[in-house]
């Protein structure tokens, strides 16, 4: 029998499902980070901005000549009781309307927020936050605490962005405004409408502890959710096998994405993640 060993290597699959490109806060423009996902040997890569699918027309153009297959995402902000949650949307329908309405009022209320951000810092003494967080939003609709971050780090109160959220921009610490986001049943549902599968991203980030994952993973599922991240860029190897496990407790496909955000800022490049536990089913276990 002739079997595997013809496969070439660069063929084999790594699915790299979360990035970011500069449309939200990610540094590189789409296209770059597609030529960047592909010589690190990804082979299926979703682009997943923060409210908006702007780049997914440049992904697509850079995928399409380097050969790697595009996978058209967005990672949706959500409150749910009164913490942000964010819910990565896979095979979506960029162009379906309630999705595309529902992310451009996100995006309004991120202008909105961005003031009162950078009121919030003027208090604590830091002027002039509005203009030069605006400066590093490629795209000024997505203005986010990524820009404001780099911001400050440029104005020096920072060594880098990671040290900025532990000083500012968090909460009860200059910079953070509370803020609502979309509701979880919306966000979902803009998702499954538009022919898209809801994952919920990084489930260790949230700081939820054993009483309320349970009840927000119950409620995101109950919504139409289908999937869990478990291979994160965001979680400890710990972390993966926790949500392993509640990918099978709770009968989610699983995801894996590298949040990769840029040369510099993120600690993973994209795809370089371990692979996802044999227990668990891969978002991608029926794409073809
Ligand atoms: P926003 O959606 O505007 O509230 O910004 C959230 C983004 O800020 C996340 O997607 C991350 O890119 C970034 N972020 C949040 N917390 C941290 C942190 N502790 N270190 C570095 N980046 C962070
Ligand atoms: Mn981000
Ligand atoms: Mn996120
Ligand atoms: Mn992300």
């Amino acid at each position: 029998m002739i079997a595997t060993q013809f496969i070439p290597l660069g063929r084999m699959s790594n699915y790299d499902l979360h990035t970011h490109s500069n449309i939200s806060d990610g540094l590189l423009p789409p296209a770059e980070l597609v030529e960047r996902a592909a010589a690190a040997g990804v082979s299926t890569l979703a682009l997943t901005d923060h409210d908006d699918v702007a780049g997914l027309p440049q992904a697509r153009e850079t995928a399409e000549r380097l050969g790697i297959d595009l996978v058209n995402g967005v990672e949706i902000s959500v409150t749910w009781r009164k913490r942000t949650i964010h819910i990565v949307g896979l095979r979506i329908d960029p162009l379906h309307e309630p999705l595309v309405q529902g992310l451009s009022a996100i995006r309004q209320g991120r202008a909105l927020r961005a003031r009162r951000m950078a009121d919030s810092l003027a208090q604590a003494g830091i002027a002039g936050a509005l203009e030069g967080a605006y400066r590093y939003a490629d795209n000024p609709e997505i203005i986010g605490r990524t820009h404001f971050a780099r911001f400050l780090v440029h104005m020096g109160y920072a060594k880098d962005v990671r040290t900025v959220f532990r000083h500012y921009l968090v909460g009860g610490k200059p910079g953070y405004v509370p803020h609502e986001w979309a509701a979880l049943a919306d966000a979902v549902q803009w998702i499954v409408a538009a022919g898209g599968i809801a994952v919920l991203a990084h489930p260790g980030r949230y700081d939820l502890g054993r009483q309320l994952l349970p009840e927000l993973i119950g409620e995101f599922k109950e919504a139409g959710g289908q999937a869990i991240e478990v291979v994160t860029g965001s979680h400890t190897p710990d972390q993966y096998n926790l949500f392993a496990r509640y990918a099978q407790e709770f009968d989610l496909l699983a995801s894996r994405g590298s949040d990769f955000h840029g040369p510099g800022e993120s600690y993973v490049e994209p795809g370089a993640l371990p692979p996802l536990p044999a227990s668990v089913r891969p978002v991608w276990h029926d794409w073809g």
